[in-house]
């Protein structure tokens, strides 16, 4: 299944192939596939992950955008393969067809849309059992980081409320064929079990509100979006985005002034 085949790596979908044995096998021990487990990669690219994985799962899902390698990967009767843009496919209703009550999924993202990536599936977490991504390591960095850091961002408070998270290793640019320009590492994600009840949409809309000035202090944004919201509660708005713990978004965003009309 292996192997470039005269596939010449197209960078408009962030295709950097994995080459290095060790971190291969890392990563597929790190997912520790079950046979006959539901499990999805996004971006299979030319099967370095595909192989091993279907190997030890028996058969498995892949989702790819490319036309070339899509086709090539249809080969193989143990994938079941779906030609698309991630971003266009309703995980929730592939496991309701597919009869899965929950699904894990994998990958090494393109670097160019993993953050998209990251939000949508975020909208089909319910149907999710476990994620491991390749990612830069930078981004990694921002999911995982602590309040009052640098790296904390709108994407730490919108991955932290819902999953836990850790990294469970490096990879250095040489382990891929053409070699980003960047660290990369990968991710374990987890979904919490009993995560506390919000309106999504609100959360999102108040987070994003709150670091889209993040060196100002958070009258001048998020003060202005719960005015307009009308909130009617007490906040600590002499504080900068960055220095406000997940749990304060969460708890702002149950607000009872803040939940959509029934
Ligand atoms: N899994 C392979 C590996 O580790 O060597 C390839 C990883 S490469 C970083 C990313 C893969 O995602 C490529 O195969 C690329 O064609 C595919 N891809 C890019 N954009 C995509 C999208 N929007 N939806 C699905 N697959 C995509």
């Amino acid at each position: 299944m292996r192997g470039s085949g005269g596939h010449v790596a197209r960078k408009r979908f962030g295709q950097n192939f994995l080459c290095d044995g060790g971190i291969i096998a890392g990563i597929v021990d790190a997912i520790a596939p079950r046979a006959g487990e539901p499990l999805i990669e996004i971006g299979p690219g030319l099967a370095a992950l595909t192989q091993p994985l279907v190997e030890r799962a028996g058969q498995l899902t892949v989702i790819e955008l490319d036309r070339d390698l899509a086709a090539r990967l249809r080969q193989h009767p143990q994938l079941d393969v779906i030609e698309s843009d991630v971003l266009k496919v309703d995980v929730t209703a592939l496991a309701a067809e597919r009869g899965w009550e929950r699904v894990r999924v994998c990958g090494n993202l393109p670097y160019n849309i993993s953050t998209p990536i990251l939000f949508h599936l975020l909208d089909h977490v319910d149907v999710i059992r476990d994620q491991h991504f390749m990612l830069q390591k930078e981004v990694i960095d921002r999911m995982l980081a602590e309040p009052a850091c640098g790296d904390y961002s709108r994407l730490t408070v919108m991955l932290q409320w819902r999953y836990a998270m850790e990294q469970v290793l490096f990879v250095p640019p040489e382990s891929f064929d053409p070699p980003p320009r960047v660290n990369s590492a990968v991710v374990r994600m987890v979904p919490l079990a009993e995560p506390p009840q919000l309106h999504l949409p609100t959360y999102a809309a108040l987070v994003q509100s709150a670091f889209s000035q993040r060196r100002k202090l958070l009258r001048h944004s998020l003060g202005r979006w719960l005015e307009e919201h009308g909130f009617a509660g007490s906040f600590d708005l002499q504080r900068r985005a960055e220095e406000v713990p997940v749990h304060e978004y969460v708890a702002l965003a149950r607000h009872p002034s803040l939940q959509p009309e029934a």
